[in-house]
């Protein structure tokens, strides 16, 4: 039997991804026929990102999964028509680009990169940053993303905190975890970085109560989700310099609107959501390995728990 797959990802390419995926596929073993203009009632798998065209799946009665390009899936997780399984994106370009753009981040922080460049007045300020192990840097979020963002941290000698729902193990991090957890996660931290999914349970977990757990002046990274942060707090804290800085990739509304403070603020970093990407060729792997399984009854790879939203 010729599978039927649905590429349904609008902010994802199909000439992008035409040929990785029928590869990925072929290299799978999965006999498939894949494309954008696969008819509703023979369409078994769906290949999807956020604001894919496709929002209600009661119409495709074969349907068996929804693969998600993406690794967030807040988009689609609370979708009340989706029925079938879910699984999202566990990609190894995506983490190692997230590692990279939460390491270069963290050590310009860190290393106080800013002072020497940026320094009009060409002040000779000789004073040399602490050591790494001297630094306290605290990750929310300890899955596929933030557990190898915390571990490379911890292999460059800081001293890391993680936090996640459930209890971790993580050689050289000391992690904490549940609601009771976040406050010691958090607590004299210097540099936070978020990598928790957007869920009902982690919507403004950064607000003004927790903001004060920090060290002064901490700097918050946030590649994770936006409205992981209570903005107005975010800002008022950043104006008292409870908070010393924020670099900002994500945002509840994208891209940024012009006339948002975070842009005019002198202490504030936006990136326009690139800390990371999918690539098409190890998504499209992850994509057919999760369709090979599907087909031959094995469990998928990666799957949503759309219970708690991730
Ligand atoms: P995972 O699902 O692997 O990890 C999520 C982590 O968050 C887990 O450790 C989980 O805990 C923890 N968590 C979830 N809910 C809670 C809660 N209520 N309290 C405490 N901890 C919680 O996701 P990924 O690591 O793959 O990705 C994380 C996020 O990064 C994505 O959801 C997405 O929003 C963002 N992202 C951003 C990108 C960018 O370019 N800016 C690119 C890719 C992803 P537990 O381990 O116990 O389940």
């Amino acid at each position: 039997m010729v599978v039927q797959v649905l590429f349904a990802a609008k902010e994802e390419r199909w000439d992008q991804y035409e040929a990785p995926l029928t590869r990925a596929l072929r290299e799978a073993g999965v006999e498939a026929t894949i494309g954008t203009d696969i008819a509703a009632q023979d369409v078994e798998y769906i290949v999807y990102a956020p604001n894919s065209s496709v929002q209600d799946f009661s119409i495709f009665p074969k349907l068996k999964a929804v693969l998600n390009l993406w690794a967030g899936v807040e988009t689609v997780a609370p979708n009340k028509t989706l029925k079938v399984p879910l699984a999202r994106m566990v990609d190894h370009g995506l983490t190692q680009g997230m590692i990279e753009w939460v390491t270069g981040h963290v050590l310009r922080h860190h290393l106080g990169m800013d002072t020497h460049i940026f320094n009009p007045d060409r002040l000779w300020e000789a004073k040399a940053p602490p050591l790494a192990e001297q630094r306290r840097v605290c990750i929310l979020g300890l899955g596929a993303l933030g557990s190898a963002c915390a571990q490379t941290l911890a292999g460059l000698g800081f001293d890391v905190s993680g936090w996640s729902r459930n209890a971790k193990d993580i050689d050289g991090v000391t992690c904490h975890h549940g609601d009771a957890g976040l406050k010691n996660a958090l607590s004299d931290a210097e540099i936070v970085v978020l990598l928790l999914p957007d869920t009902r349970a982690t919507t403004n977990v950064v607000n003004a109560t927790s903001l004060q757990w920090l060290a002064k002046g901490a700097v918050i990274i946030n590649p994770g989700r936006g409205p992981l942060i209570d903005d107005d707090a975010l800002l008022s804290a950043l104006n008292s310099g409870q908070i010393g800085h924020a670099t900002l990739d994500v945002f509840r509304i994208e891209p940024l609107p012009q006339d948002h403070p975070y842009w005019a603020h002198p202490n504030v970093t936006v990136t326009p959501h690139i800390a990371s990407e999918t690539r098409t060729w190890t998504a499209s792997q992850c994509v057919a390995e999760n369709i090979r399984r599907s087909e031959i009854g094995e469990p998928l790879l990666h799957l949503v728990d759309r219970s708690v939203g991730y």
